[in-house]
C-alpha cells in the first residue's frame, strides 16, 4: 500500500493541549485498500486531537457518501454516511496490548499515519443494510434486475408444496 503523506501527523513538536485537522478523502484513498467494499468515495473527516503527556486521544467525525454495491439489485449505489469514531494512541511504548481503538507507538515516534484509521473508521460507518433508497429517478434500482427477481420469486411460490393448495381448497368449499 502506498503511503500517501497527507494522511500523516506530525505529533512530535505540537503543544500539549487540542488540536484539528482535516483531511479530505477521495476515489484514489480508497484505490489504496485492496478488495474495499467502496470503491468510490468522497469525504471529509475530522481529526481531534488532545495532546497528553503519554498518549494522544483522538476523534474522527466523518461525514461524506460512498458508492457501494446494493444488497438487493448488485448495482452501485450511493450511501450517505455519517460517524464518529474515537482512537487512543499511547506514547510510553509500554506493554504491547493493543486493543480495537488503542494504539501503542514507541516513545521515539514522532508521527502517526492516519490513513488506516480513517479507512476502517469509514467502513464501520457503513450501515448494514446497503441499498438505493429512491423509487423513481436516479437513486433507484435496477429495475430489469428488480423484475427478474420478482419472476424468480414468483415462480418459487408456485412450486410450492402443493399440500398448501390442498388446504386452500378446503377453506374454499
Ligand atoms: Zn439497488
Amino acid at each position: 500500500m502506498p503511503t500517501a503523506r497527507q494522511y500523516i501527523i506530525q505529533f512530535a513538536n505540537l503543544p500539549l493541549g487540542r488540536h484539528e485537522f482535516v483531511f479530505q478523502v477521495n476515489d484514489s484513498f480508497f484505490a489504496n485498500f485492496e478488495n474495499s467494499e467502496i470503491r468510490k468515495g468522497d469525504f471529509k473527516v475530522e481529526v481531534g486531537l488532545q495532546k497528553q503527556a503519554i498518549m494522544l486521544v483522538m476523534t474522527f467525525k466523518i461525514k461524506g457518501k460512498a458508492m457501494v454495491e446494493c444488497d438487493r439489485c448488485g448495482d452501485e449505489c450511493e450511501l450517505k454516511i455519517e460517524g464518529e469514531q474515537s482512537l487512543i494512541v499511547k506514547l510510553d511504548g509500554g506493554v504491547e496490548e493493543e486493543g480495537d481503538e488503542i494504539v501503542m507507538l514507541s516513545s521515539s515516534a514522532s508521527e502517526l499515519e492516519i490513513s488506516p484509521f480513517i479507512y476502517e473508521f469509514i467502513i464501520l460507518s457503513l450501515p448494514l443494510k446497503r441499498m438505493h433508497t429512491g423509487k423513481k429517478g436516479k437513486n433507484a434500482c435496477n429495475a430489469e434486475v428488480i423484475r427478474k427477481l420478482e419472476e424468480i420469486a414468483v415462480h418459487t411460490e408456485k412450486q410450492e408444496d402443493p399440500r398448501w393448495n390442498d388446504l386452500k381448497n378446503i377453506k374454499l368449499s
